[in-house]
């Protein structure tokens, strides 16, 4: 089933009101290392949506990288193969993660000091686009209908799971 206004023209699942005329990936593909897994989900958006959730996802792959990197496996090889190729070449992003980086100690629950490590402030900007980007494109993809526009997704913040 494809969702459609009136005229019949499928819209974009995310803003609801543009003709889609591309399709995007959720969570976005950047995020999955190489060779990607052949079923990634892909919902129909428009072309303004695309472009915009094309300047969030690099951002949101490198904060996410450098979160994961210390699990180690797959998540180390996302930080080394997908967000440090992202920062050698884009500066912007490189600066900004410069700019809030700062050492700290690492600690148990409890507060004993384990080691140091480098933290960074995390873009919200980026996250909360992203996230908000993955929610509505989900939605859909499950229920086959358009959240829209006047619904409004919030993102919140855990220390812990
Ligand atoms: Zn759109």
């Amino acid at each position: 089933m494809i969702f459609t206004n009136s005229k019949n023209i499928q819209l974009c699942c995310y803003c609801g009101t543009r003709k889609a005329t591309t399709k995007d990936h959720i969570p976005p593909k950047s995020i999955f290392n190489k060779p990607r897994p052949n079923d990634l989900i892909t919902v129909p958006c428009c072309f303004e949506c695309n472009n915009e959730a094309s300047k969030h996802d690099e951002k949101f792959k490198a904060y996410l990288g450098m979160h994961v990197a210390r699990q180690g496996g797959e998540a180390k090889r996302l930080f080394k193969e997908g967000v440090l190729p992202t920062a050698k070449h884009n500066n912007k992003l490189r600066k900004t993660i410069f700019d809030t980086m700062r050492p700290v100690y690492t600690t148990t629950q409890s507060g004993i000091i384990t080691g140091k490590a480098m933290s960074v402030l995390w873009d919200s900007e980026a996250h909360d686009y992203t996230i908000e980007k993955i929610i509505r494109g989900l939605f859909y993809h499950h229920y086959k209908k358009i959240i829209g526009s006047n619904a409004s997704v919030k993102t919140h913040w855990f220390k812990q799971l």
